[in-house]
């Protein structure tokens, strides 16, 4: 039987990236690529045990790769551990990402580069690097291609407040996913993004202690809950794997309804 063909969703011998996979909706996409079959190389600036330890217990292969993304630097040296552990690379999820919150006439330069560096320059440079690995000859002539999955925001489609270096990232990424698949489609690779919504993670601890804010967000979700990593794990999977061949260039709400709102 064509397992490939029975299971559009099966990821068995891909070696799949996470960047900030140590917490939060990185930790969560990483064990669901790992638990449809992908190998895991987590990108981190520190160790990143917890996800290593439920990854291996659950029977898959986790490469810990610690690095800072706050510059380009590590960048080429990153993909080349992954090849020279799994010897190849198939899919690279951007995920690793900060916020600093200040109100826009406060707003100073050191806040804005910190998270442009990391949410938007280093996601750039990551897949540069990863597609020329995807997209290099192998001795049958042919590429491997591969699936660039890019972590947005809800703030790549609306304004947000306090947040101006995260929103002109984020909505910079969801830009830079849409030309990434123009410019790779026809290559081989998917790119593609998923914007999270208001996920309970250490992102968005302030804003949950906060209780106006927290009860202004819930009253807006039609779902009535705020989101757990562990529902970005459907959409990560699909944009990994054989089902979204033919998708390319779009940013998937995760959201609980949040923009139909
Ligand atoms: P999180 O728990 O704070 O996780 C962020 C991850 O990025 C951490 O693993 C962190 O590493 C890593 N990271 C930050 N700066 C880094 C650097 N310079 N080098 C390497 N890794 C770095 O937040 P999260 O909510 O899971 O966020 C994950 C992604 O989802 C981010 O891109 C965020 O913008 C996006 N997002 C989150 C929400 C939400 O509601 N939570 C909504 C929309 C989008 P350390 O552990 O070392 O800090």
């Amino acid at each position: 039987m064509n397992t490939a063909f029975a299971n559009p969703f099966d990821l068995t011998g891909k070696v799949a990236m996470v960047t900030g996979s140590r917490t939060g909706l990185g930790q969560a996409i990483a064990i669901a690529l790992s638990q449809a079959g992908a190998s895991i190389v987590g990108v981190d600036r520190g160790p990143a045990d917890e996800t290593r330890t439920a990854i291996e217990a659950q029977g898959g292969a986790f490469l810990p790769v610690t690095a800072d993304l706050s510059t380009t630097a590590p960048l080429p040296a990153i993909v080349q551990s992954a090849l020279d552990r799994f010897g190849a690379l198939d899919i690279l999820v951007n995920n690793a990402g900060i916020i600093r919150r200040a109100d826009a006439l406060d707003f100073t330069e050191e806040d804005w580069d910190a998270v442009v560096d990391v949410n938007l320059k280093s996601a750039f440079f990551l897949a540069q690097a990863a597609a020329r690995t995807m997209l290099a000859a192998r001795p049958n002539g042919k590429s491997a291609g591969g699936k660039i999955i890019n972590i947005a925001s809800m703030l790549s489609f609306q304004g947000g407040i306090r947040v101006a270096s995260y929103t002109s990232a984020k909505s910079g990424l969801m830009g830079l996913t849409k030309l990434l698949a123009c410019e790779w489609a026809a290559k081989g690779i998917n790119v593609n993004a998923i914007a999270p919504g208001y996920m309970a993670t250490n992102n968005t601890a302030p804003l949950r202690a906060d209780a106006e804010r927290n009860g202004q967000i819930l009253a807006r979700i039609p779902a009535g809950r705020w989101g757990a990593p562990a529902d970005l794990g459907g959409a990560a999977v699909f944009l990994a794997s054989e089902a979204s061949a033919y998708v390319h260039g779009i940013t998937i709400p995760v959201d609980g309804g949040w923009l139909a709102r």
